[in-house]
C-alpha cells in the first residue's frame, strides 16, 4: 500500500516545538553555569573606561571640600537680609575661586563673591549680582533672597565614608570624572575577558576574496567584531572554518587554550554539514537547544573545559538576535557585572505583524514619536532571518510574547531599544 503521507519531523519552520525551551528559560540555565572572572589588574582612570570595577570605592574627601558660592555675587549673613524694603551692606572685600577673603564679616557688612570661591565666616548666603544696586563702599539690596540662597554646602557632592561606586559597575565619562574629583589616580578593575570567534562554512569567503558561484562573504565575523569590540572585550579572530570534522575539531582545540569564550556561527542545525554538533559532543560538556524564538532557534552553548561555548546559528540576523538576547548579557557578567535584565518600552505599533503562535519574535523595528509626541514604533521591511538590511535599518526590536497571533496597526507591542543593549 502506498502511504498518502510521509513522516515528518519537526524542522525549524515549524512554530510549535514541545522540546523547544522559551528565551526566558534558555537565559536562566546560561546565567546558572557562569563563573564571572576573578583576576584583576590596575588601570589609571584614564585607561578605566568601559572596565568593570572590582572594588568599592568610598569617598576619603568631602566634595565640594568647603562651602562656596554657586553664584557670582555677595557673601552676606542671612539676619542681615531685609523681610521687605532694602538695606544697604557695606563690601569689606573680595573672595576669589582660589584666593579666599581671610577675614571675618559682621553684622551690615558683606564681601563680594565669584561662583566657586569660599564663603567667608560670618556668611551663609550669596545675592545674586543682578539683584544688586552698586554704591561706592557698599550695596543695596532688596527682599528677594532667601536665607541660604546661592550656596553649595561642604560635602554636598560627596561626603567622607559615602559609598561613590560600586564593584561590578561598568565605567561611563561620569564616574571616570567622579573618581578624579575624589583625587583617585588609579582603580582596580576585572581583568578583560577573551572572546574568540570563527565562521564556519564551505561556501563563505572573507572581504579581499573572490565570489565565485554560490558563494557569499562572511558577515558574521564582521557583526561579531563589532559587537564584541563595543563591550571592550580581547578580541580573538579565528577567521572562517570550513565544514570539515577534523579542521572543526582543529579549530576548538586551539580556542579552549587562548580564549575564556568561543563563538561559533553556522553549522549548528540539521544539515549534511552541520558537524559543529558532532564535534562537539566529543569535546566537551555541551547543550544543544532548541529555543522557541524567531529568528535563531538552534542555539548551542556550554562549556570547552573552562572555556564557555556560544554555537549560534549562521544567519546574519539570527546571529546578531541571539547574540544580544544571551551572549551579551553572558559576557557581561563574566566580566564582573551584575545581570540587569533588559528594559523594555510600550509602544503603538503603525504596522501589521504577521506571526504564529509558538515563538517569541524578535521583530526589527523603528522606535519613533509621531506629530503628537507619542511613541511609535513600525517594522523594518522583510523580516527574514538572512535580512541583515532589517537590523541595520532599525533602533529596536518588537519582542512579540510566544501566544501572539500577529499585530495589527494601532495595537500596544513590547519594545527593547537597541542603545540599552549596547
Ligand atoms: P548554517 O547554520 O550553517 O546552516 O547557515 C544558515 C545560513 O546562514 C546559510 O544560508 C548560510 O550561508 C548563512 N551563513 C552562515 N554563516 C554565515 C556568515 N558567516 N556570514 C553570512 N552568512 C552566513
Ligand atoms: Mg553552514
Amino acid at each position: 500500500m502506498v502511504k498518502e503521507q510521509i513522516n515528518k519531523e519537526i524542522s525549524c519552520m515549524d512554530d510549535f516545538d514541545p522540546e523547544s525551551l522559551v528565551p526566558d528559560q534558555a537565559l536562566q540555565l546560561i546565567m546558572d553555569s557562569l563563573k564571572p572572572v576573578q583576576e584583576t589588574e590596575q588601570f589609571s582612570i584614564r585607561e578605566a573606561l568601559n572596565r568593570v570595577l572590582a572594588e568599592d570605592i568610598k569617598s576619603t574627601i568631602n566634595v565640594p571640600s568647603g562651602t562656596n558660592s554657586a553664584m557670582d555675587g555677595y557673601a552676606v549673613n542671612a539676619q542681615d537680609l531685609p523681610d521687605t524694603g532694602i538695606t544697604r551692606l557695606s563690601v569689606i572685600g573680595s573672595s576669589f575661586a582660589g584666593t579666599p577673603f581671610t577675614g571675618e564679616v559682621s553684622g551690615g557688612e558683606c564681601v563680594r563673591i565669584m561662583t566657586g570661591a569660599i564663603m567667608p565666616t560670618g556668611t551663609d548666603t550669596v545675592v545674586i549680582q543682578e539683584h544688586v544696586e552698586k554704591e561706592k563702599d557698599s550695596i543695596v539690596i532688596g527682599s528677594d533672597t532667601k536665607p541660604g540662597a546661592n550656596v553649595r554646602q561642604a560635602g554636598e557632592d560627596l561626603a567622607i565614608g559615602d559609598l561613590v561606586l560600586q564593584s561590578g559597575m561598568c565605567m561611563t565619562p561620569a564616574d571616570i570624572g567622579l573618581l578624579a574629583s575624589l583625587g583617585i589616580p588609579s582603580i582596580s578593575v576585572w581583568k578583560k575577558l577573551r572572546v574568540a570567534f570563527f565562521s564556519t562554512g564551505d561556501e563563505l569567503r572573507s572581504i579581499g576574496e573572490k565570489l565565485e558561484d554560490g558563494m557569499i562573504y562572511d558577515s558574521n565575523r564582521y557583526t561579531l567584531y563589532s559587537m564584541l569590540t563595543r563591550l571592550g572585550v580581547d578580541i580573538i579572530d579565528m577567521g572562517v572554518v570550513r565544514d570539515e570534522p577534523a579542521l572543526l575539531e582543529q579549530a576548538f582545540t586551539k580556542a579552549k587554550d587562548v580564549a575564556d569564550v568561543l563563538i561559533t556561527s553556522g553549522g549548528v542545525s540539521v544539515g549534511e554539514a552541520d558537524y559543529v554538533k558532532q564535534v562537539l559532543n566529543s569535546q566537551g560538556d555541551i547543550n544543544f537547544w532548541k529555543v522557541a524564538m524567531k529568528p535563531g532557534r538552534p542555539l548551542t552553548f556550554g562549556k570547552l573545559d573552562n572555556t564557555y561555548f556560544f554555537g549560534l546559528p549562521g544567519n546574519p540576523v539570527s546571529v546578531m538576535v541571539t547574540f544580544y538576547q544571551f551572549v551579551q548579557p553572558a559576557l557581561r557578567v563574566l566580566m564582573g557585572e551584575p545581570y540587569k535584565p533588559p528594559v523594555y518600552v510600550q509602544a503603538r505599533c503603525e504596522s501589521k505583524l504577521k506571526k504564529r503562535p509558538g515563538r517569541v519574535e524578535y521583530q526589527r523595528g523603528i522606535l519613533e514619536p509621531d506629530s503628537n509626541g507619542n511613541i511609535t514604533v513600525r517594522k523594518t521591511g522583510q523580516q527574514g532571518s538572512g535580512i541583515l538590511r532589517s537590523m541595520a535599518d532599525a533602533n529596536c526590536f518588537i519582542v512579540l510574547p510566544l501566544e501572539s497571533e500577529g499585530i495589527k496597526p494601532g495595537d500596544m507591542v513590547q519594545v527593547q531599544p537597541f542603545h540599552g543593549l549596547v
